[in-house]
């Protein structure tokens, strides 16, 4: 009998079976996972991009069981929940104020939340093809969802929540003059989990001079890309003017903890309980001894040495694949991108559909997995590498794809 369905809780877990072998992971490290028969492989999943310092830091791991042994869950206010909050705003500029959550989605929720208290609207534009986590109003319009490729004119909306067109710089201003009671725009700054998509130039500084000229608040969704191109907000990168923000992912390393950051004048909302914030296990010690250490340790690396490995490994990447007479390219960044199996990578979000192939991407994962490779197996899996993935570990991944890519050109 099957107790835990398909034997996984979160179905982007999924993997298939190889040579009638069940995946299950037995412990990770670094860059590396073994499997439960104790085989090595060199991970590029990386938690969907939950640390990026590398499986288990030494240095949050130590924090973690520190906290949970001394007080793993009082009723009451506690000093590391104060401490990560003040890291965390450190790193956030004008976003100075912090509620902690469990979990993205659950951020992105609160934020919505907060963002309606704060203009008395309720209806939410979102992108389309964005993922901004699995609630049901959230999950509405993401890349896995048949909205996310709508038609030309089309303007899908559901229980409050309507769809924009990212990088349409005019799709926003027709959707206000349409709409003009809007609570908030939120927004992925790079459309990460739909092929790894930057902004074009202006974009984002658009996109937020629209909705603040109509009343409405700018939510950065930065789950997946805060703190993964710098020990900050992606959207500052890009000089965006968001009032609110949410994290996740890097800032915990692999614990359960998220965020909530915002202008004071937004976040006022809790302050004043025109909106309530909640949640036994939001802010648990464990949880904020780990933001606290990840984020003490990310301000000490050097991304730009990250991003520029990185980029150099996507290079090496493609000539693999070019030598072999495949064609390939990627999209993204040095610390997480996107495989394509064609030279030319799709520049907007429904030339990415149109490219995205399921197929493609299993059987690379397929021959990967016997070359001692992990990646994501679904189309738009990314790659992540982190500050673990040193030298050594990209020559190891370099000699991996090699194998696989020969195995697939034959
Ligand atoms: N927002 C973005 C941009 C994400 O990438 C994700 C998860 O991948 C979420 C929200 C949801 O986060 P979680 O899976 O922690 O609920």
């Amino acid at each position: 009998m099957n107790h835990l369905i398909g034997g996984i809780s979160s179905a982007g877990r999924a993997l298939p079976d190889l040579d009638g072998q069940r995946f299950l992971v037995g412990r990770s490290q670094g860059p590396y996972l073994w499997d439960t028969r104790g085989t090595r492989y060199l991970d590029t999943a990386m938690s969907f991009g939950a640390t990026m310092l590398g499986h288990a830091p030494q240095a949050v791991v130590e924090a973690v069981n520190g906290a949970f042994s001394k007080m793993p869950m009082p009723s009451f206010a506690h000093e590391a929940e104060e401490l990560a909050a003040v890291a965390l705003a450190e790193c956030t500029g004008p976003l100075s104020r912090v509620v902690f959550v469990n979990s993205g989605s659950e951020a992105v929720h609160l934020a919505c939340r907060a963002a309606r208290a704060a203009t008395g609207r309720t209806r939410i534009a979102k992108f389309a093809a964005g993922y901004d986590g699995w609630y049901d109003q959230l999950a509405f319009g993401n890349v896995s969802s048949s909205e996310a490729g709508m038609d030309a004119g089309a303007r899908p909306e559901k229980d409050g929540m309507l769809l924009l067109r990212y990088n349409d710089f005019q799709d926003i201003e027709r959707l206000f003059a349409e709409c003009p009671d809007i609570a908030a725009v939120l927004i992925e700054p790079v459309l990460a989990n739909a092929g790894c998509l930057e902004p074009a130039q202006g974009y984002l500084r658009a996109v937020a001079d629209c909705a603040h000229r109509h009343g409405a608040v700018v939510i950065l969704d930065e789950v997946l890309m805060g703190f993964r191109l710098h020990a900050g907000l992606c959207g500052h990168l890009y000089g965006v003017d968001a009032d609110l923000a949410t994290v996740g992912k890097a800032i915990g390393s692999g614990t359960v903890v998220a965020a909530v950051v915002g202008k004071p004048e937004i976040m006022d909302v809790f302050e004043n309980r025109r909106a309530n914030r909640a949640g036994t296990y939001s802010g648990n010690p464990p949880a904020c001894a780990a933001v606290l250490a990840t984020l003490g340790q990310l301000r000490a690396q050097d991304y730009p040495a990250l991003l520029a490995a990185g980029n150099a490994f996507r290079e090496r990447l493609a000539r693999i694949f070019h030598d072999a007479g495949l064609p390939f390219s990627t999209t993204g960044f040095g610390s997480v991108f996107t495989p394509w199996a064609s030279d030319e990578p799709p520049s907007t979000y429904l030339a990415a559909f149109a490219r995205a192939s399921k197929e493609w991407t299993l059987s690379l994962h397929l021959a990967l997995r016997r070359a001692g490779i992990m990646t994501m197996p679904f189309a738009f899996g990314r790659l992540y590498l982190t500050f673990a993935h040193d030298e050594t570990a990209l020559d190891e991944l370099e000699a991996g794809f090699v194998k696989a890519v020969r195995t697939l050109a034959t």
